[in-house]
């Protein structure tokens, strides 16, 4: 059993796409923070709602221990670890609260511009370069595909060219980085965006008042701008 908080977590992104549309979004809904010297954790002024800056690829983690109440993360992130923990036979401990309508992406099969495309079939015995085994493999499975997955941490786009992989499996949102590499998307398997990701279970102590009240924050504020 978790311990008893007083005051709500909330984990986004230190520095990177996320960072400033997720900060921007918070502060829209009232909230206000006295930064700490580290600059890894902001002191909520206005509520008591803190922030936790950390690397993207932490938050779904941070969220399963209980360290973060919620966290601001891409759902390719939130969903791949999701699938690793599926496949781990462990159980599902956050979920998807609310898509936040920045951060969009693709995550997309891209091969070779010289291939002529004719479905998922012709994946079979390729060898696939990514960043999102779980995704990947939940999708392959789907497909009745059999592939090699090569699991990379970054710099997936150049697999193909240094001869680590046949094709890629990549977030893809302008394409401009898969043509600089003569690659081409050809399937997505999964749109993603930025989204709160929040606790499966409610919380039992005061949180729980401290939670519904961001969630109407955030719906007021998300439905002002479409
Ligand atoms: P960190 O240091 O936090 O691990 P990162 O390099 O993994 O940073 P970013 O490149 O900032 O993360 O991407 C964060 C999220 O932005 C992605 O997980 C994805 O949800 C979203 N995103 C939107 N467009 C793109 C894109 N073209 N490429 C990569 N991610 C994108
Ligand atoms: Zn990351």
């Amino acid at each position: 059993v978790p311990a008893a908080r007083d005051r709500l977590r909330i984990a986004i992104q230190k520095s990177g796409r996320l960072s400033d549309p997720a900060r921007a979004l918070l502060a829209s809904c009232g909230l206000s923070w006295r930064e700490s010297r580290d600059k890894l954790f902001c002191y909520g002024e206005t509520a008591p709602v803190d922030l936790l800056l950390v690397r993207d690829d932490d938050i779904p983690g941070l969220l399963a221990d209980g360290v973060c109440d919620y966290g601001i993360v891409g759902r390719n992130v939130l969903e791949e670890q999701a699938a690793e923990r599926a496949a781990a036979g462990k159980p599902q401990v956050s979920k998807e609260i609310l898509p936040l309508g920045f951060g969009g992406c693709r995550l997309d099969i891209a091969v070779p511009d010289a291939w002529e495309w004719e479905g998922p079939q012709q994946l079979q015995g390729k060898r696939i370069a990514t960043s999102y085994p779980g995704l990947l493999g939940k999708w392959l499975a789907g497909q009745g595909v059999d592939a090699g997955i090569v699991t990379l941490s970054g710099s997936v786009e150049i697999a193909p060219r240094l001869g680590q992989a046949d094709l890629i499996c990549d977030l893809v949102s302008s394409g401009a980085t898969l043509a600089a590499n003569q690659l081409k998307p050809v399937q997505t398997i999964m749109r993603s965006e930025a989204v709160l990701a929040g606790p499966v279970q409610p919380f039992a102590d005061i949180r729980g008042e401290l939670a519904q009240l961001l969630l109407r924050r955030l719906d007021g504020v998300l439905r002002l701008k479409d």
